[in-house]
């Protein structure tokens, strides 16, 4: 048994076991993210909404400004298209002329039969570059990394086929680069033409289309064949939530802090003895001990006393004294008792103990002013042949009842169940002989510091004396506690104490060890000849 005041220390404070420390630090752990765990999906979500509008207004940007260019080049298409019939060197000067008043433009050549044959910067000149059989749409744009002029730089062409002649308006890349870079505020922003593409690097690149790891938006131009391409990557989107929700995230990270600091507080504190009291009501952790009362006549264990000890899963076997006092406290002796009757009433109900058994369980004056305790009393007895167990309900004297009527009258409805009364510790109050003289009893107990001074030469040891003669005028039953000494049994025999307890008898043990006990049996088969018992 555990003698330490552990249980006083465990409702005082919470000492866990590693497994439960483990998962307290877990909570707070919990604690500590929760706020940014909660803000984080709502500014990812927030923020990429952004990103997507604002890639989207990226895009409608970037294709204002090609369409312009574009349809300028389409612009010089059809001024030069009514010409096509006319020899090269009749238009060459018009074709200069496109160049130079239409904005963006950098050439224009004529192509037939897939031979180029009039251009705005050679004038007439022969260049295979196609085979002339291959039918075209009527209006195509081409994407080219550079021409035979300028290499390497790109250019974007427009074609329109007018009659058998082919025009070809080059617009500079520059331009191109210029509109796609102006666009690119927060995501850069590709143009795709057939299978190239045309990015921020000013190069163009065959497909695969660009990267984004994270969202594509494609915007298809209404007005000529080319695609605008933006989105965003997501290092892009983690970037720009540290940098736009910074002050959010640091407020969610102290109130995070405050939130781990407020549960650990909380969870440090003592618990209170009846959330740690009722927990263990609920595991079934309180449990009936019994000590036998020996019958002094050589009977033997012709009783018990019920004590109660609570199997705590970490502190193991815990005394009374250290948590009753505190369950009085806390109301929670009541259902703490009622919960150990039934459970004594359903195992002593099944066994065969020795007829008009005694039976002292230990109640408190909180206990006695319950009237549940009358219903708790038959129901109890409602599991034994009538008559067969004295159950006596032991009141200690320290914390008595006022003899008032209805105290009195409680106690002779519980008499009138055949529940016995007797007072516990009798002689440590300051009102023994009043309750003597008041309350309907039926017997005391010596308490056990009395029977300790018997031989010894100390004023008490006549107490013991004159409480033996004082019960037996009253005729009620006496109990001595405390029995340690063969000296002391013998002592109270001659003294005609008709019970005795203690631990010269036997210590409390649990229940199912008392009923397997040998002595059990022999007074069962010495009970016959008894009389009436208290
Ligand atoms: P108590 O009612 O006076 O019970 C007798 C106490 O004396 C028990 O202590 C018992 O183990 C101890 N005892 C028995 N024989 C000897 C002995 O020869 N020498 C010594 N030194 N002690 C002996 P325990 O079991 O620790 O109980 C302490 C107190 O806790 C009890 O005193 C009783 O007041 C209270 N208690 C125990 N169980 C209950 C219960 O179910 N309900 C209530 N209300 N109180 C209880
Ligand atoms: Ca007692
Ligand atoms: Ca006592």
């Amino acid at each position: 048994m555990n003698h330490a005041d552990s249980p006083i220390r465990s409702m005082m404070s919470r000492r866990l076991t590693l497994p439960a420390r483990i998962s307290r630090w877990l909570l707070i752990g919990v604690a500590a993210l929760l706020p940014l765990a909660i803000i984080t999906p709502i500014v990812y979500w927030q923020e990429s909404n952004r990103l997507r509008q604002q890639a989207t207004l990226q895009t409608g940007q970037a294709e204002s400004m090609l369409d312009l260019m574009l349809d300028y080049a389409a612009q010089a298409a059809d001024s030069v298209a009514p010409l096509t019939n006319q020899p090269c060197p009749q238009i060459e000067q018009a074709l200069r002329k496109q160049v130079t008043v239409v904005p963006f433009i950098r050439s224009v050549t004529l192509e037939r039969g897939g031979i180029l044959y009039c251009s705005s910067l050679f004038g007439v000149y022969h260049r295979q570059i196609s085979s002339p059989d291959k039918p075209r749409p009527e209006t195509e744009l081409r994407l080219k990394s550079g021409n035979v002029l300028t290499p390497g730089r790109p250019l974007i062409i427009y074609r329109k086929q007018s009659g058998p002649t082919a025009i070809y308006i080059a617009i500079d890349g520059v331009h191109l680069q210029f509109s796609l870079d102006m666009a690119s505020d927060y995501s850069p922003v590709y143009m795709r033409v057939g299978p190239l593409w045309i990015g921020p690097d000013h190069a163009v690149h065959p497909n695969p289309s660009p990267p984004f790891d994270l969202l594509t938006i494609e915007r298809a131009s209404s007005r000529h064949p080319y695609t605008l391409i933006s989105g965003f990557n997501r290092r892009d989107l983690y970037h720009q939530m540290a940098s736009s929700y910074e002050l959010v995230f640091l407020s969610m990270a102290a109130l995070g802090l405050v939130l781990a600091a407020a549960l650990r507080w909380q969870l440090s504190r003592p618990a209170s003895p009846t959330v740690e009291l009722q927990r263990a009501l609920d595991n079934g952790e309180f449990e009936p001990f019994l000590q036998p009362v020996v019958r002094s006549d050589g009977l033997g264990w012709q009783g018990a006393e019920v004590l109660m000890r609570w199997r705590h899963p970490r502190d193991g076997l815990i005394r009374p004294d250290l948590f009753i006092p505190r369950a009085e406290d806390c109301g929670m002796i009541v259902p703490m008792t009622r919960q150990m009757m039934r459970q004594l009433a359903r195992t002593l109900g099944r066994s065969r103990l020795p007829p008009q058994f005694h039976l002292g369980i230990n109640i408190t004056a909180a206990h006695l002013r319950d009237d549940a305790l009358l219903a708790d009393c038959r129901q109890f007895l409602a599991h034994f042949p009538p008559g067969d167990l004295n159950l006596v309900l032991e009141l200690t004297e320290r914390e008595m009842v006022e003899p008032t009527p209805e105290a009195c009258e409680r106690l002779a409805r519980l008499r009138g169940l055949g529940v016995k009364i007797a007072i516990d510790d009798f002689g440590t109050g300051h009102s023994s002989l009043v309750y003597l003289q008041q309350l309907p009893l039926d017997g005391i107990k010596i308490d056990k510091s009395f029977t300790a001074s018997i031989g010894a030469d100390a004023p008490s040891s006549h107490i013991v004396d004159s409480v033996a003669e004082l019960a037996h005028k009253l005729k009620l039953e006496i109990v001595a506690e405390g029995v340690e000494t063969e000296a002391q049994r013998a002592y109270l025999t001659r003294l005609d104490v008709g019970w005795l307890q203690g631990y010269l008898f036997a210590r409390p043990m649990p229940l199912r060890e008392f009923l397997l006990r040998p002595e059990l049996d022999a007074a069962r088969s010495a009970a016959s000849s008894s009389g009436p018992a208290l």
